[in-house]
């Protein structure tokens, strides 16, 4: 069956496949929305790459017809939820999230039971029927500031990446309810091995994700978001910089300021478990036949739709537009 070859063997092994998504774009009035995570193929054909945040407004101001998101399920969905009258593409439909997959969203209606009268601030890294569940979302970039806009007697329940929420709570002193999601990626790293690496380049600095473990983000200079990272690489007089987070990010990173040294912080095993596996299920070539096929196509039933639509939309009120993205 055809549709069981690899994309490869579905494409005419002529073609440049950079020429031809440029082609396809123009054909479709398509945009390509490509988060920091994708391989550095795919972030150099995007129109946009940024974290959740930056990703979310992109979305929401877009004029073209097509959203082509390279990014992961969730993302796509959140495209779709403030986009519904444009075409949303994914070029790999299996392309979830540890965070998303792990907060389903019976389950999460029963947690938001059993703590009654708590408002739901959701991370974005969530499935578009538990945002229909949610107050709030927020992303890494916002969370901070959106929890502190909170009045300080209203108890809140924050879902579903504790790390994110313990992070968040040490910050604002806020004491929040934490769903027990975790990153499969941010969670890989080790402590151990930081501290090695850290005394094999004395001069680096560590940047971290606030989805990492508390126990590595204690050795952490500097946390924030994918493009907070980025920006403050740039902004820091330091020359060399561990990065302990998905290692897509390193590419902008030596882009945008190759006189610098950027070191990917390892995983606890000798694997590549610092690159996202669902993030690289998406590739150049799936890039290409899902906008040449248009499909696959995300699709929302339009009262979850209409009901994840109003926290997002909470979310873009209460943060402030930051340059490159959030
Ligand atoms: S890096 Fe982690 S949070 Fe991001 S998409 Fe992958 S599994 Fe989800």
């Amino acid at each position: 069956m055809i549709a069981t070859l690899p994309p490869r063997a579905l494409i005419d092994p002529s073609l440049d496949l950079f020429e031809e998504i440029e082609r396809l774009k123009h054909k479709l009035n398509a945009v390509i929305l490509a988060h920091y995570y994708q391989e550095p193929d795919i972030q150099d054909v995007a129109d946009y790459i940024g974290d959740s945040l930056g990703l979310s407004r992109q979305a929401a101001q877009t004029n073209a017809d097509v959203i082509v998101f390279a990014g992961v399920h969730f993302m796509a969905e959140t495209a779709k939820i403030l986009s519904p009258q444009k075409q949303v593409l994914l070029p790999d439909l299996a392309a979830g999230c540890s965070l998303a997959d792990n907060c389903p969203p019976d389950r999460f209606a029963e947690f938001i039971q059993a703590h009654p009268g708590h408002l739901v601030i959701s991370y974005v890294n969530c499935s578009a029927a538990v945002k229909a569940l949610s107050d709030i979302i927020c992303t890494s970039a916002n969370a901070a500031s959106i929890v502190e806009q909170i009045p300080a007697d209203q108890p809140i329940i924050f879902a579903p990446d504790r790390n994110l929420g313990r992070y968040v709570s040490q910050q604002t002193g806020r004491d929040m309810v934490l769903w027990q999601g975790t990153c499969i990626v941010h969670e890989t790293f080790s402590e151990r091995k930081l501290i090695g690496l850290k005394t094999r380049h004395p001069g680096a600095e560590v940047i971290a994700h606030p989805e990492c473990e508390p126990q590595v983000l204690r050795h952490a200079d500097f946390i924030g978001s994918t493009t907070a990272l980025l920006n403050y690489a740039g902004k820091s007089t330091g020359e060399a910089f561990i990065v302990v987070t998905e290692a897509g990010i390193l590419h902008q990173m030596q882009k945008a300021h190759p006189h610098k040294t950027f070191i990917p912080a390892p995983p606890q095993n000798n694997c590549a478990c610092n690159e996202c596996p669902f993030m690289r299920l998406n590739t150049l070539e799936k890039l290409y036949l899902c906008m040449r096929d248009r499909t696959p196509e995300i699709t929302l039933d339009e009262t979850i739709r209409q009901r994840a639509l109003r926290p997002i939309e909470r979310m873009l009120e209460m943060s402030p537009p930051v340059p490159g993205g959030g």
